[in-house]
């Protein structure tokens, strides 16, 4: 046995006499215990704001003057891997032909959805979007199935709010359930 060897075993004897591991661990635990919680009070008081490139629920884009920017090309469902987008194509009632062709159905099915985002990038007119929307849980499987009349609602997390934070949140009642909805009075903006 040499010199070295010899030492390096007196070190790890030292280190079991005095219970280095252990003061170690115990030192942790008694440092958990007094260091400030990271409990997420979810969702009474806190909601989690996604960062900007999350992939989340559609959404579907209207102009400025509100028109719906959807023109019912069907490239999304073409695009899309899973084939969960249905889009039915209708001339709308101004008579001015196909230039305003629109959607009479697009809906997207949840549960076959792999959020790739496919869509959006096949879209021609930015129509689709995938929002920052994750509360997607139903009890019943007709709610996995969203349509075009949901999904031209806009969602209370605009494009140019800042992602990746903790925001307060409150709990809304509305006829579809109890909601959460976030606080973002002083959440920071940016410009797309
Ligand atoms: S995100 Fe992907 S899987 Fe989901 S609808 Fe779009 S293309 Fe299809
Ligand atoms: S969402 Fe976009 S890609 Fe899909 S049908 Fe409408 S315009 Fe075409």
């Amino acid at each position: 046995m040499n010199g070295r060897t010899k030492g390096f075993n007196l070190l790890e004897l030292i280190k079991k006499v005095v219970f280095t591991d252990f003061v170690k661990g115990l030192s942790i635990t008694l440092g958990y215990n007094v260091s400030r919680s990271i409990t997420q009070r979810y969702p009474d008081e806190e909601k989690w704001i996604p960062y900007r490139r999350w992939r989340g629920l559609h959404y579907l884009n209207r102009d400025a003057e509100g028109r719906e920017l959807c023109v019912a090309c069907e490239l999304c469902s073409k695009a899309c891997p899973t084939q969960c987008i249905t889009v039915v194509p209708m001339e709308d009632d101004s008579g001015r032909g196909i230039a305003d062709r629109v959607a009479k159905v697009w809906k997207v099915d949840l549960v076959r959805c792999l959020y790739c985002g496919y869509c959006e990038d096949a879209c021609p007119t930015r129509a689709v979007r995938l929002g920052r929307e994750y509360e997607t849980a139903c009890t019943d499987l007709a709610s996995t199935v969203r349509r075009r009349e949901e999904l031209l609602v806009p969602q209370a997390l605009a494009e140019n709010i800042e992602g990746g934070v903790l925001v307060k949140s409150r709990l809304v009642r509305t006829p579809e359930g109890i909601k959460v909805e976030p606080d973002l009075r002083r959440h920071k903006k940016r410009s797309l």
